[in-house]
């Protein structure tokens, strides 16, 4: 049998592996501050808070936060709880969880991964 991963089989978009996969594979390097056996946490290399940190399932097949919800919702589940142990691990507990869905809302890497935000964070700048 051949030994190609079932995280690449189905997607023709994810032939190309994104900048997530290739950290994932330790292709390419990045600052991980945690990982389990399926996601891992890196520190976003664009911060755009005090704490700013990427939650990234490791399998590919999911674009965006409402496919990975409808396929496997245990696994967002855990991206949520990691997020709330980053928050309390690398900031106070609180935090600003952001999942970009689509190029129109910011996203540009079509391999869900959540946003964790803290470390002091203004009201009233959701968005610009
Ligand atoms: P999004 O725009 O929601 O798709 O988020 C992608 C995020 O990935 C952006 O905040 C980027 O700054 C971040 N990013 C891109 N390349 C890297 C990288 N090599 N290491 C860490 N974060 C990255």
């Amino acid at each position: 049998m051949e030994a190609m991963s079932s995280e690449h089989a189905t997607d023709a978009a994810a032939a190309t592996p994104t900048i997530f996969e290739r950290i994932i594979a330790r292709e390419i390097p990045a600052d991980i501050v945690l990982e389990t056996e399926r996601l891992i946490a890196i520190r976003d290399i664009a911060p755009q808070a005090p704490v700013h940190l990427l939650v990234i399932p490791k399998t590919a097949q999911h674009r965006t936060v409402a496919e990975l919800a409808a396929a496997d919702p245990a696994l967002l589940a855990e991206v949520v709880a990691t997020a709330q142990r980053l928050a309390d691990e690398h900031a106070d507990g609180d935090y600003r969880l952001v999942f970009n869905s689509g190029a129109n809302a910011g996203q540009t890497v079509f391999h869900v991964h959540a946003h964790v935000l803290a470390g002091g964070l203004d009201e009233g700048s959701l968005a610009h």
